[in-house]
């Protein structure tokens, strides 16, 4: 396996300033040292609550945000502390899609310069072969050339996002970061565009980081998956294990609130009910910040933070839980 992408420590961290007084300003910790790898021509799914980072996460791997701190070494080369003149060559191969294709569309260009727009920008065609281009693009997310003269408002939203992702295509990108690319869209819809997503990604090679708020939404298309809680990874692995066996109490609880599809996954199914609310990330809880919904929490828990560690091959947790076992 290949490394495409691995991010060490990453944080982001959002100034906030409450009144006039200086010392009011405190930091949202969005993403706290989160450390992961992905792997060339696999999907990486990223989960959690709204607020617990993935999106922030997927922005400031493109760079979208400034990291606050940490490495993001894509292809070999760290791009986390590159200058907008260095980093362009990267901004072709990494290409993102969005959540709402509607917002991240200019609504006042027609279709086909939405999609030609990202050939101008990196000089990669013009005249008749970038037409050329962004029919073959239209085509290829089951479009067609008819549709470039229109604009995004006579689009369905399903068709929407499949603009957003001829766009995202146009440059022949290694890396696409899909933030909730199918959560604003009809459930006949999104398994469409998660079809589409698969093929494209075995035709071109393509390595997907894919973010979603649900656990059900990134079953069938990740290899592996993340679980993200205030700012933190607390489990990745293997998605087939992460199902079928989570290791952390959150992962837990968020597969115990989706119906299970399947009578032969035998996993508990006993429901936990997750108690209370997300804390702030302006002032998490000391040590394990999940300890003020874990039903496991111990007063270790309030003072170590867990280590994110490898528990077996390939399956990482951020849990005490874990050092008991042994
Ligand atoms: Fe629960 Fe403690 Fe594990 Fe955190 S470290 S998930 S509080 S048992
Ligand atoms: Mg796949």
């Amino acid at each position: 396996k290949e490394v495409l992408l691995e991010v060490k420590n990453l944080k982001k961290y959002f100034k906030i300033n409450k009144g006039f007084i200086r010392k009011d300003v405190r930091y949202v910790q969005a993403v706290d040292d989160v450390s992961f790898k992905i792997y060339k021509g696999e999907t990486l799914g990223l989960v959690g609550e709204s607020g617990c980072g993935k999106s922030t996460t997927g922005r400031t791997l493109i760079r979208l945000y400034e990291p606050t701190g940490g490495e993001i070494i894509f292809d070999g080369a760290e791009i986390g502390g590159m200058s907008e003149q260095e980093l362009k060559p990267f901004r072709k191969r990494i290409q993102m899609i969005f959540q709402d294709p509607y917002a991240s569309l200019n609504t006042r260009m027609t279709v086909g310069d939405i999609i030609g727009e990202p050939l101008d920008i990196h000089n990669l065609a013009s005249g008749e072969a970038r037409q050329k281009r962004i029919y073959e693009l239209l085509e290829r997310v089951g479009l067609s050339k008819m549709h470039a003269s229109r604009y995004p408002h006579e689009f369905s939203g399903g068709q929407r996002q499949r603009i957003g992702i001829a766009r995202a295509l146009a440059v022949n990108p290694d890396f696409i970061i899909c933030d909730e690319p199918i959560s604003a869209l009809d459930v006949s819809i999104q398994a469409q565009v998660v079809n589409m997503l698969e093929d494209l990604q075995n035709d071109f090679g393509l390595t997907y980081l894919f973010i979603a708020h649900d656990l059900s939404m990134v079953k069938h298309i990740s290899d592996r998956i993340g679980v993200m809680y205030l700012g933190k990874l607390v489990e990745l692995s293997d998605s087939k294990n992460l199902y079928e066996k989570p290791l952390h109490p959150y992962t837990q609880a968020l597969l115990s609130a989706i119906p299970i599809p399947d009578p032969e996954v035998t996993r508990q199914k006993q429901r936990i009910i997750l108690e209370g609310d997300v804390p702030s990330p302006i002032n998490p809880p000391s040590g394990c910040r999940f300890r003020t919904r874990c039903i496991y929490a111990m007063d270790v828990c309030a003072e170590i933070e867990p280590e994110f560690k490898e528990v077996e091959p390939d399956h990482f947790v951020a849990c005490h839980l874990m050092d008991q076992k042994k």
